[in-house]
């Protein structure tokens, strides 16, 4: 079965042609600029390549409400010429096929869910740690939805007391993504966040507000296992820190195997950056089905 994959995100597409066991057979990068210039390029690359179906991972908001007149739209997003854009459309009816569609997020937590290291598991959580923060949540078997889709990287964080950094979210200030993004971190030290490595102080806070969400998270979804991903994620010191948190903030309420082996429970992303992809390629095979 050839299928194609499109990651949709804010710098860059990352287009492939696959196969459902998660195989790419080719792979190719293509920068965001506005949907005028983009999406002829995206459409260039999938043409004439015998997909059977595509399968589309977008950064948000988008409408994924299938009785709505806007569903397939990239709505309220803060990359403006995007608004409204109705990319689903587009690739339907350039490519003539089925197209499924789902947040970049959500696509990430079924690559893992489907080919990585959650295979088997019905509900788990992925979280990217980025330019934004977002996550993608998978329960009882499905990705959810909703209302909408979530939006868990917005959720609300008690500030530290001796934490003087402001916030940066447009829209809550001191959410997550607002404490704890690249950005956010860039803009609390003045440098960015790959200098900061050895800055243990950087990473202590950093944990600690990852950990206030993940520990709601825990609360609010009883996940089997919570994946990290992104950039900042690839500062590795993180995870134990983290671990360690989530330990002190649930204060012994929770006990489940997984809290009693946190080591295997809070980890990092495992399809080598694929995770992304290959859950488009998912996407693309359900949307056939
Ligand atoms: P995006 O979120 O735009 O898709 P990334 O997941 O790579 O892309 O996130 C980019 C953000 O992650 C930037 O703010 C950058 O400072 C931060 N970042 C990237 N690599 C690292 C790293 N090795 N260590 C810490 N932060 C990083
Ligand atoms: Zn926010």
């Amino acid at each position: 079965m050839r299928l194609g994959a499109l990651e949709a995100g804010g710098t860059k597409m990352v287009c492939a042609i696959g196969d459902e066991t998660g195989k790419i057979f080719e792979q190719v990068s293509i920068p965001t600029e506005t949907p005028d210039i983009t999406l002829p390029k995206l459409i260039a690359f999938f043409e004439g390549k015998g997909i059977e179906a595509l399968g589309i991972g977008c950064f948000g908001p988008i409408d994924l409400n299938k009785n709505s007149d806007t569903y397939g739209y990239i709505t309220s997003t803060t990359k403006l010429p995007w608004i409204n854009c109705n990319i689903v459309g587009a690739f339907q009816k350039a490519l003539g096929c089925p197209v499924g569609f789902d947040t970049d997020v959500n696509g990430s937590a079924l690559g893992e869910v489907t080919f990585g290291q959650a295979r088997g598991k019905n509900n788990v959580i992925y979280i990217t740690i980025g330019t934004g923060v977002g996550a993608g949540v998978y329960v009882e078997g499905k990705l959810l939805h909703g209302m909408m889709h979530p939006e868990a990287g917005h959720v609300l964080i008690r500030k530290r007391s001796d934490d003087e950094y402001e916030g940066n979210c447009h829209y809550h200030q001191t959410c997550l993504e607002g404490l704890a993004a690249g950005p956010a971190i860039e803009g609390r030290w003045g440098q960015k966040a790959v200098e900061l490595k050895d800055r243990k102080e950087v990473w202590d806070l950093e944990a600690y507000y990852i950990a206030q969400a993940l520990v709601d998270y825990i609360m609010v979804l009883s996940p089997e296992m919570i994946i990290l991903g992104g950039g900042v994620m690839h500062q590795e010191q993180l995870f134990p820190m983290i671990r360690s948190y989530v330990k002190v903030l649930l204060g012994e309420y929770i006990k489940t195997k997984e809290i009693e082996d946190l080591e295997h429970y809070i980890v990092p992303a495992s399809l080598d950056d694929k995770q992304g992809i290959m859950g488009c390629l998912e996407l693309a095979r359900q949307a056939l089905a």
